[in-house]
């Protein structure tokens, strides 16, 4: 390697101290300022706002999604990708901490940016993680199509290079009935309710006989209007999650096997109607060990990843089967904090976790750095990527 990753990665710690302030204030303001997924407008205008100050292009609005965004400094190739979450959760606001992913990867990319190094810095505004796929709408629309490595990180309770994430299935239910008198004619009536409910005793049958890695749950958002009425419409949203999506697609048959199975016992007819499917992660080796390696320099504690049990889905995975993809994890919160909960929302707003966040931010510049530079590195990560199967829970 020619280039000197001394005087780069020194840029990068210069950049990081000269913006740190900004980039507080601005997590800050996502954080006081809570908006749902598709609808963070405020927050991708601050993020954008702050990328075109400091010398990115800007293109808003991509893929079709009106927050949605892609920022470039430099030209040319290779193109490495910040990615930045900003939506929040309805009721807690940022209690999945999206406000530092956020100013975090665009802390990253300023730093990288300052390096001069050749190649092109990125910044992929991902809205809607939290249930409307943002990253699979834009992988689907071709924003991914020509970046070589998509870079970014989750806060939570402990630091890890890579995890496991679950395929999932969304998928909404309706049954149509007939409505009657429920005490003067109910032979009249057929209740949709009663199908939905016995779905749910359906799925509870077929728990028993699904791998351990299967987890299946719902809800009903609509069971009726009024006790003295039969039913005649009932609503229920599922997930199906396993490791794979191959898994989750035979699951899924199961399931809609069943939802038919319990419309014509109670003689209702049935509609399934499937949301976005969330691929499984596929971490990048490479990428996700040299991040930990530049936080282990910068003092922060690495675990062993564990790569079982206790995992969620997100949409990353799309993008991680897609191309080299990194989403570690890093301790901003004591053991066992819960995520998405008001102790979250209350802790990714403390001096410590955006000390934390600017650590990660330095790491995460460093790799991108590392994959700008050495040819060999970026080599190791495309191998990584086109040889090793995703990670699956031992
Ligand atoms: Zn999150
Ligand atoms: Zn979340």
């Amino acid at each position: 390697m020619s280039v000197d990753m001394t005087a780069a990665y020194r840029a990068i710690d210069g950049a990081l101290a000269a913006h740190r302030d900004e980039l507080t204030a601005l997590s800050l303001d996502l954080h006081a300022h809570p908006e749902l997924a598709m609808a963070e407008h405020r927050s991708a205008g601050l993020l954008t706002d702050m990328l075109r100050r400091n010398g990115f292009r800007v293109e808003c609005g991509i893929a079709g999604l009106p927050t949605a965004f892609r920022a470039e400094y430099g030209t040319g190739t290779p193109r490495v990708a910040f990615l930045c979450e900003y939506d929040a959760l309805p009721e807690i606001g940022h209690g999945c901490g999206h406000n530092l992913i956020a100013a975090g990867g665009v802390g990253a990319a300023l730093a990288l940016a300052g390096t001069g190094l050749a190649g092109t810095v990125c910044v992929i505004g991902t809205p809607g993680e939290e249930g409307a796929g943002g990253k699979i709408l834009e992988l689907d629309r071709g924003v991914f199509d020509d970046v070589d490595a998509a870079l970014m990180f989750h806060p939570g309770d402990r630091t890890l290079p890579i995890r496991h994430a679950t395929a999932a299935q969304k998928l909404v239910v309706e049954y149509h009935g007939v409505a009657a008198h429920a005490a003067g004619s109910p032979a009249d009536g057929r209740s949709a309710l009663a199908g939905l409910i016995q779905l749910f005793v359906a799925v509870d049958a077929m728990r028993q006989f699904v791998p351990e890695t299967v987890r299946l749950h719902g809800i009903i958002t609509h069971g009726g209007t009024a006790a003295n009425v039969v039913p005649e419409y009932a609503r229920g949203e599922f997930q199906v999650r396993d490791l794979t999506r191959e898994s989750v697609g035979e699951l899924v048959s199961r399931f809609r096997a069943a939802a038919q199975g319990t419309a014509a016992a109670t003689g209702t007819t049935v509609e399934i109607t499937p949301g976005l499917l969330y691929a499984e992660r596929k971490n990048n080796h490479p990428l996700a060990f040299r991040v930990a390696d530049h936080l282990r320099t910068a003092g922060i504690d690495v675990e062993t990843p564990v790569l079982r049990g206790g995992t969620g889905s997100s949409d990353i995975g799309n993008v991680s089967l897609a191309l080299p993809t990194i989403h570690p994890y890093l301790a901003v919160l004591p053991r066992g904090t819960a995520t998405h909960s008001r102790e979250m929302t209350r802790l990714v707003a403390t001096p410590e976790a955006h000390e934390a966040t600017w650590t990660m931010a330095g790491a995460l510049a460093r790799t991108g750095a590392d994959l700008l530079a050495d040819a060999e590195f970026r080599d190791a990560v495309r191998d990584d990527f086109v040889q090793c199967p995703p990670d699956y829970p031992a």
